[in-house]
């Protein structure tokens, strides 16, 4: 079967190739993007990998179904980037990987805190030019805080287990609420209620019509004065602008983000040669209670290797004929 991989990095190339070792899987590894322009790079390819930021909306999916793919899996948890009901129109099958390693994203999301929290980055880079000054570098400890999760599925479930062993008080938010959150946390009704009370908000819900730009005007105006905000999810569960005013006014104290809501032509790729022409981003990292990480939460060993063995598994059920473990759930 061949199968075309858009937006290979160096880091997933052997590991993919090892996952699929004594397989008929033949990879064409590709570094463009998807999009209606590369989308005829995969002619001939029954078979097309992706990632968060290509795209595989219907005009690229009819372009994909004209050339024979038939089946078309991202290496990602979220699958907001593909259009779900294009995809059974043209005949093409999704697969997903739904649970890669949450302990990957939650890990990370701690990190944010505690790195953004205790002033790390910043008493690293002072160091680092032999000042050892303290001023500005006091911190808060996650015992005094109350932390809300918006979202305890698999990652919003790892990141209050971890959160737990602070002492913190944690509160959540989710539409379909679970046992082992309950053991640990507080349900609250509304995500209203998690915005008023919460001094450290985590985002960990998916990217869909009903939570893009969750956090805008209104939703910040509800919120503590100073609150820390968090996102490691999807970009545009931020109204990035309002966020920004936000940041001016001192409603928001302290912002960490792992995910933008136009990172598709900035992350993954070394821009530090280039002109930043979004203006709202160049403004995010002028405030020096902002961290702002190039969508790396999922980036560890264990996650990589659980993406490729779960890839290559829908890639083998789909070619011998078997229902896919992993099929995107339909829209
Ligand atoms: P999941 O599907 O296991 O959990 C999502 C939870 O959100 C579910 O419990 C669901 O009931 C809840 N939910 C959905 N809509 C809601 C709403 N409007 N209000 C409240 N709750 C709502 O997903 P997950 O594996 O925990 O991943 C969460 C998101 O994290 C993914 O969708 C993806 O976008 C993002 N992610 C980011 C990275 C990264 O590297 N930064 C890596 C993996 C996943």
């Amino acid at each position: 079967m061949k199968v075309a991989v858009f937006n290979t990095k160096r880091y997933e190339r052997p590991v993919l190739e090892k996952a699929a070792e004594g397989s008929l899987i033949v990879f064409n590894f590709l570094e463009p993007r998807l999009d209606a322009q590369t989308a005829a790079l995969a002619a001939g390819h029954e078979g097309v990998l992706i990632f968060v930021n290509d795209l595989a909306d219907r005009a690229v999916l009819e372009k994909l179904s004209a050339g024979g793919t038939r089946f078309l899996a991202t290496r990602s948890a979220g699958f907001n980037q593909i259009d779900r009901e294009a995809a059974r129109e043209f005949g093409v099958s999704l697969a997903y990987v739904p649970a890669y390693s949450p302990n990957a994203v939650a890990e990370f999301t701690i990190g944010l805190i505690l790195t953004l929290g205790r002033h790390i980055h910043e008493g690293h880079n002072r160091v680092r030019r032999a000042d050892f000054n303290l001023e500005g570098l006091c911190g808060f400890e996650l015992r005094d805080m109350t932390v809300g999760v918006c979202g305890t599925g698999r990652i919003g479930t790892e990141v209050v287990k971890l959160l737990s062993g602070f002492g913190c008080k944690i509160l959540a938010y989710d539409d379909e609420p679970n046992e082992t959150v309950t053991l640990l946390a507080s349900y609250v009704d509304t995500r209203e209620e998690l915005f008023r009370y919460s001094d450290i908000l985590t985002l960990h819900v998916p990217l869909q019509p009903s939570t893009f730009h969750l956090i805008d005007q209104t939703a910040l105006g509800m919120m503590k004065d100073g609150v820390f905000l968090i996102n490691t999810s999807r970009g545009a569960l931020l109204d990035t602008p309002a966020v920004v005013e936000a940041l001016k006014s001192r409603k928001v104290g302290f912002l960490a983000i792992d995910v933008y809501e136009e990172e598709a032509s900035l992350f993954f790729e070394d821009h530090s040669s280039d002109i930043i022409s979004d203006d709202t981003f160049a403004r995010l990292l002028t405030f020096p209670n902002v961290i702002v990480t190039g969508h790396q939460a999922f980036l560890t060993q264990h996650a990589l290797r659980n993406i490729a063995e779960t890839t290559v598994q829908s890639l083998q059920e789909f070619a011998s004929g078997m229902p896919c473990t992993y099929a995107v759930p339909a829209p």
